[in-house]
């Protein structure tokens, strides 16, 4: 059973006693809980790497915007610390809000041509919460290395670059994304989707497979590619909206000609859910 913890203060202790005493290399993986086999894979890899491993579970709410589904995301802190068994998690940390937010915070992370873009665009303010509470993690934990999933490639981006301009002294390690069977990027926000939704949630997958095709058939042009991309998705039904699909290479910087590499991003609402993936250029012999 992992030990749970609430305040940081006692987590601090227990890290920095395996670290200093045992010299024990500490992993860490932030998440908003309900688990799923994509968080399974981070806690897998971090296990592997490292003699600690710790979770986090805090569904951050400066991370959401108002209007977004902050109330509804879903919740169930005992199922999650099952899974953390399963996986030999050694401890939990589930801090309350008034643990990690005792005051309003004031500092405001934003890093230029990275936190206002894509996601950054349409939900302003979100990645300033995401940098306000990874930053605030890694100086309650102090681990050695922390996992984040290629599922939110631009956060990922964003804390590598956190983690360079400000030397924090933790090594941050991606972890590839993991898909259902038919290809559906896995999210706790897939609870929300009915089986008709699903079926049309599918089309963000495939729409890689697509854009795969095409390039294979010689089609380079950016525009051109995010266009067909779009249609594609939109000609589903349920699909209520696409909210931006985008071609960047790897460091998110736009590009004109699609190369193997590049990343293909993109935003859509299936009825009242939406759902990102990317995926990047190649992966699919087609
Ligand atoms: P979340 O709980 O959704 O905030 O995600 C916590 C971490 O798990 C983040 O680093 C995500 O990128 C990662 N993650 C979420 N879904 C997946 C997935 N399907 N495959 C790989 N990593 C994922």
């Amino acid at each position: 059973m992992p030990t749970l913890f609430k305040r940081s203060r006692e987590i601090r202790n227990y890290v920095r006693s395996h670290r200093c005493e045992k010299g024990h290399a500490v992993g860490f993986v932030p998440t908003m809980g309900y688990l799923h086999e994509g968080h399974r894979k981070l806690i897998r890899e971090s296990k592997i790497q490292n003699d600690l491993t710790i979770v986090s579970i805090y569904v951050n709410p400066l991370q959401f915007g108002e209007g977004e589904d902050y109330e509804r995301y879903p919740r169930d802190l005992q199922r999650d610390i099952g899974i953390c068994e399963e996986e030999g998690v050694d401890a939990v940390f589930a801090p309350t809000d008034e643990e990690m937010y005792p005051e309003r915070p004031l500092v405001s992370i934003e890093i230029k041509g990275l936190t206002d873009v894509l996601e950054g665009k349409l939900r302003p303010g979100h990645f300033n919460g995401v940098c306000n509470v990874v930053l605030k993690l890694f100086n309650i934990i102090q681990p050695d290395r922390a996992y984040f999933g290629e599922k939110d490639y631009q956060q990922l981006k964003v804390v590598e670059r956190l983690v360079k301009d400000l030397k924090i002294p933790v090594e941050v390690v991606p972890v590839a994304t993991v898909r259902d069977g038919e290809g559906l990027a896995l999210s706790s926000r897939n609870t929300y989707l009915s089986p008709e939704e699903r079926e049309s949630a599918l089309s963000l997958y495939r729409s890689f497979l697509l854009a795969e095709r095409l390039l294979r058939d010689g089609n380079r042009d950016a525009n051109f590619l995010k266009e067909a991309i779009r249609d594609f998705i939109l000609a589903h039904p349920h699909v209520r909206k696409v909210d931006y699909v985008d071609i960047r290479d790897e460091k998110l910087n736009p590009v004109q000609e699609v190369k193997e590499g590049d990343r293909i991003l993109l935003a859509v609402w299936v009825g009242d859910t939406r759902l990102i993936d990317n995926w990047r250029v190649g992966d699919a012999k087609v």
